[in-house]
């Protein structure tokens, strides 16, 4: 289809990639964002290689390897600091075709900001939307209205307009653990500079991975009921006491850290949702599908979303109500599937049932690196960029 207005609600991953690869597709994009200015809400992300053949595709290549971590091995070890499993992610990125690239998530905004040609709307929150004829307006609180020919809902876990798609409301579900996250400078104190180091034991992780500018990607995960929290002044005697007897490199981190740059969230996810898109609208990222980042696939399937959704209307001429509905149908499935699968792995790093966390600690340290090498690479290669 020609002569698209597409109107983007959300300026997260998934909104600005949608915005800069609709742009390109010659589409008039308008993107609207509720905050007053544009902050990255946690501090890295792992683009595994299916998010980053999207960015690829949209030319985006060279700066996110200009930005990505170098990442070449995993490890796990216990939280003695035993090494239970090494692997080199070499035969990965060969299989697949693509590295996999940790990023400090304000570099990966500023990249994509600068991306798109246009200017993000700040300070718009949008409180309603409604279609009429072949036409769909956006209703923000500060009282102005932008329409388009179809509205992109990339407005995240918390989505405004996700029951306006699905009919019925959905709320969030806390999947009982909390994340710290953060960065720090690489020392080879901490784990090698090339590697994703993970210290696993009693139903928590701390894990650290390389991302670009010499830092380090960290994250701790506890599990813990719903409602805790800590003002930025106790963030590390909390971590000194879950994280107490854990390896020196551990000890080391939390010293390090700057709890005011700490953050701390407690993990929900979305769904699966039946349905994606209503008319002229769709959700896209985690206002479908917020997953628990136990799989790293979150922002890659925001990814893989805007790449489908770009390809049914850009390759597809019936309407855009077809297309969307054929953007769906490429999705839910996929989508379902990363949602339960992620959930599925957070039960199990974080002890849903002891015993078969105790079960995961005895696999890691039998499992062939090709099995840990050969799940990812499942979950990349079955994704839309082969
Ligand atoms: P968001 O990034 O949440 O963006 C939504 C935007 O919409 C926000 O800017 C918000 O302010 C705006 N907005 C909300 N409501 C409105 C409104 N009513 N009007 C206007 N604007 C509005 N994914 C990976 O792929 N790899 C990882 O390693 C990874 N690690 C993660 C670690 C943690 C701790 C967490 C929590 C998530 C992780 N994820 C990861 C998931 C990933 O962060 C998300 O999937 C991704 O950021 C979703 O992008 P989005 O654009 O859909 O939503």
């Amino acid at each position: 289809m020609y002569r698209l207005k597409v109107v983007v609600i959300g300026a997260g991953i998934g909104g600005l990639t949608a915005a800069i690869a609709l742009s390109q597709s010659g589409y008039e994009v308008e993107v609207y964002e509720r905050a007053q200015e544009l902050r990255p809400r946690g501090a890295g992300i792992s683009l595994w290689s299916n998010g980053v053949k999207v960015l690829n595709r949209f030319g985006l290549g060279e700066k996110i390897a200009a930005i990505g971590g170098q990442m070449d091995a995993m490890r796990y070890l216990s939280s003695q600091g035993e090494i239970l499993n090494h692997i080199c992610l070499l035969p990965l990125i060969e299989e697949v075709g693509q590295r996999p690239y940790p990023v400090a998530r304000a570099d990966l905004q500023a990249m994509l900001l600068d991306a798109y040609p246009g200017k993000v709307k700040l300070g718009h929150r949008c409180i309603a939307v409604e279609e009429h004829g072949e036409q769909v307006t956006a209703t923000f609180e500060n009282g102005h209205q932008a329409t388009g020919d179809l509205l992109i809902a990339a407005d995240g876990v918390r989505s405004t307009l996700r029951q306006y798609v699905l009919d019925r409301e959905v709320q969030p579900t806390y999947r009982d653990y909390v994340n710290w996250n953060g960065l720090v400078e690489v020392d080879e104190a901490l784990t090698p500079a090339n590697t994703w180091t993970i210290y696993v034991g009693n139903h928590q992780r701390a894990s650290m991975m390389p991302v670009g500018g010499n830092r380090l990607y960290f994250f701790f995960d506890v599990p813990l009921p719903s409602g805790t929290s800590a003002p930025p002044e106790l963030i590390r005697s909390e971590l000194v006491e879950h994280f107490q007897g854990w390896a020196d490199p551990v000890q080391a981190l939390i010293q390090r850290l700057d709890p005011e740059k700490t953050n701390r969230l407690e993990i929900s996810d979305v769904g699966p949702v039946d349905r994606m898109v209503r008319g002229r609208v769709a959700l896209l990222g985690d206002a479908a599908h917020a997953t628990c980042p136990d799989l790293g696939q979150g922002g890659c399937q925001a990814l893989e979303d805007v790449y489908m959704l770009n390809h049914f209307l850009l390759t597809t001429n019936i309407s855009v109500e077809d297309a969307l509905k054929r953007y769906e149908s490429s999705r839910k499935d996929r989508t379902s599937s990363i949602v339960k699968k992620a959930r599925n792995r957070a039960e199990v790093i974080h002890g849903k049932d002891p015993e078969i966390t105790a079960q995961w600690y005895d696999q890691l340290r039998q499992e062939a690196p090709s099995a840990v090498t050969g799940a990812i690479a499942k979950t990349i290669l079955t994704g839309p960029l082969q």
